[in-house]
């Protein structure tokens, strides 16, 4: 059964200290699926858009061999859009605005064909939707959740049912430390297992991720990037490449976790180094798996 991704599509406005787009292609679930296609197929995705979304991205993202017979297109309606500004210090961002347009009244609909999955990642949208999808699924074995501030201020007692469910919560530093109401990351990570994941991923932006579970904690480096043009989707083409690479190989080992991990952090660092999703559209594995080597070498000492 193929890998399952819900979450948001979107068109994203984005600022950095060096150049602005607008309109770009975005949404988590256009990340994670993107990454995850490198190393599995199909990638299902269930998701809405609006009338504006342009068919181009529709057409990118079934060369990625990306299933979208779960995506529903609302006539005459707008797509989801969000902009953010990254400040000089790429690891912070504002985020200027999040219509959620046609997410307000979106439904997630599983197709018949898809109830089986037992491979999902919950993107970053609304807690409530997330339940809803667990709901329409016969038996996943393996969810994958990531969230983000705007849903931890605002749904906080739907994103505690979510985290009840799920096998791997995937958040940011930042992230940890709101859930948690702690600034140590570590205290902060004891107190989100309690939550309910079996395995929590925090990821640090360039200075790399801590993966905690089993009793023990790896700490996977950062690639030293010297071209880092739009930090957007690192955190979803992460999740995407972590996932991808454990739904292609059904290891759940530490040490195969730890690997995924690696391999998420790999798909991350192709994300940032151009705008939009660019830098995940064009890769080879044997691109993707030279970065890995480039990842064990940088942290392989005796
Ligand atoms: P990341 O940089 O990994 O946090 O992901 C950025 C992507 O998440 C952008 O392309 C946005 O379109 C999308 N996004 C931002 N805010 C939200 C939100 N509140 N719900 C769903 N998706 C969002």
């Amino acid at each position: 059964m193929g890998l399952l991704v819900v979450g948001s599509i979107g068109l994203d406005d984005i600022e950095t200290p060096f150049d602005k787009i607008q309109n770009a292609l975005g949404g988590s679930t256009t990340y994670i699926s993107l990454a995850a296609s490198y190393f599995t197929g199909p990638v299902s995705i269930v998701g809405v858009v609006g009338s504006d979304f342009n068919y181009e991205h529709i057409k990118m993202l079934e060369n990625h061999n990306v299933d979208l017979e779960g995506l529903q297109i609302v006539e005459g309606a707008r797509t989801f859009r969000y902009g953010c500004r990254y400040h000089y210090d790429l690891n912070v961002r504002d985020s200027l605005f999040t219509h959620l347009n046609v997410f307000e009244h979106f439904k997630p609909v599983i197709p018949e064909r898809n109830r089986k999955s037992s491979f999902v990642i919950l993107g970053n949208i609304a807690p409530s939707l997330q339940l809803n999808v667990l709901d329409q699924l016969e038996s996943p074995k393996f969810i994958v959740c990531d969230t983000m501030n705007f849903w931890i201020n605002g749904a906080i007692d739907d994103l505690f049912k979510v985290l009840k469910r799920v096998n791997v919560l995937i958040i940011n530093d930042s992230e940890a430390r709101l859930l948690a109401k702690e600034p140590n990351l570590i205290k902060a990570a004891h107190k989100i297992s309690k939550m309910g994941p079996e395995y929590l991923i925090i990821k640090k932006g360039e200075h790399g991720a801590l993966l905690f579970g089993d009793n023990t904690i790896f700490s996977a480096p950062a690639y030293p990037m010297e071209n880092i043009f739009d930090p957007t989707g690192a955190g979803d083409a992460f999740a995407g490449g972590f996932t991808g690479y454990l739904h292609k190989n059904r290891d759940f080992s530490f040490s195969n976790l730890k690997r995924a991990v690696v391999y998420g952090s790999v798909m991350a660092s192709f994300c940032v180094e151009k705008f939009s999703t660019k830098g995940l559209e064009d890769l080879s594995f044997l691109e993707i798996h030279n970065r890995f080597l480039e990842f064990k070498e940088l942290s392989s000492f005796s």
